[in-house]
């Protein structure tokens, strides 16, 4: 379903492409990537085809090469997120097969080098850092709500306890802008409450786990940035939220599609964020192993087809 809706957004979202490099101690074969243009082209080349039909040209906003930088693929994202503090709602997703990169955009490899944080925690602590400058004009108030969906099933990832309970989506009109009311709702009002959250965040993502790839492969998650603005003078009230979304492995849902409505909760959880006055940005992940070449393929064509 969510993926229906994506391609009725079609013109309304952006979409930056990101190689990922080869990984140390992978056999390093010719990558399938074989050329990055400046204006957001990128030709592969499928190493199991002769001729003309081995190459493929595909065009997106933006094309990210393998040595790319976190940094400077915020500097990217920057735009978008801050629109937050005016009042947008936005969605961030990841997309792309197992393996190709989307948790290290999105949260990087891990928490303990702040060179290699990704975007959720750099947009958090930007979100937080201008809310303050602003402050003389405007008081916000930030609050992250972090989910998972796995087997339609929602779960809180900030719960302190541990517990596994299933939480139910409701309808915004109804339940003071929130979509997962009861979801934790934190705020957060230092850089250090956010680096806290996300590894709470983490560690629930993996506590439910027995093995965290195989789930992670198939299971969304979403943390969602609610900001809430009183301008001083005027007392007028600006809401605006930010979803960041790592999506499970394209492979995944290429074949769940077809089961039928594998991703309603999704879609309900990101309901007020799609389309409208709605901005949306997806990074699309293409691993350059030569094993890889036909889900590469796939996920260019999808990408391709909803910018
Ligand atoms: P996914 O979430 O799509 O399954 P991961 O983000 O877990 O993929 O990435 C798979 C592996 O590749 C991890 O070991 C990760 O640290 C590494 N990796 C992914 N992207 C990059 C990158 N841009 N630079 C360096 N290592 C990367
Ligand atoms: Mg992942």
């Amino acid at each position: 379903v969510l993926y229906n809706q994506v391609q009725d957004l079609k013109g309304t979202i952006r979409v930056y492409c990101r190689v990922r490099p080869f990984l140390p101690g992978q056999s390093h074969g010719q990558s399938t990537v074989d050329y990055i243009g400046e204006n957001g082209n990128i030709m592969v080349v499928n190493p199991f085809k002769q001729g003309k039909d081995a190459r493929k040209m595909f065009l997106f906003n933006k094309v990210f090469a393998p040595n790319v930088s976190q940094e400077q693929i915020y500097v990217d994202t920057q735009p978008l997120v801050r629109s937050v503090l005016d009042g947008y709602n936005v969605c961030i997703f990841a997309y792309g097969q197992t393996g190709s990169g989307k948790t290290y955009t999105m949260s990087g490899p891990d928490l303990t080098t702040e060179e290699t944080w990704g975007v959720n925690y750099r947009a958090l602590r930007d979100l937080f850092q201008i809310s303050k400058t602003r402050g003389d004009a405007i008081k916000y108030e930030v609050g992250v709500q972090m989910i998972e969906i796995y087997n339609e099933q929602v779960r809180d990832l900030l719960v302190s306890d541990g517990s596994n309970r299933r939480l139910d989506i409701r309808n915004t009109a109804q339940s003071n802008g929130l979509n997962v009311p009861d979801a934790s709702l934190i705020p957060v009002i230092s850089t250090e409450d956010v680096l806290d959250l996300m590894k709470i965040g983490q560690k629930n993502r993996a506590v439910g786990a027995t093995a965290l790839n195989e789930r992670s492969s198939r299971s969304h998650s979403v943390l969602t940035v609610h900001v809430l603005g009183k301008e001083l003078v005027t007392g007028s009230i600006l809401k605006g939220c930010l979803h960041l979304v790592d999506l499970a492995g394209s492979e995944r849902v290429d074949k769940s599609e077809a089961v039928g409505e594998r991703n309603s909760k999704l879609t309900q959880v990101l309901q007020d964020s799609l389309g409208g006055q709605a901005k949306t940005l997806m990074f699309v992940h293409i691993n350059p192993e030569s094993n890889a070449i036909g889900e590469t393929i796939s996920t260019l064509k999808f990408a391709e087809r909803v910018s």
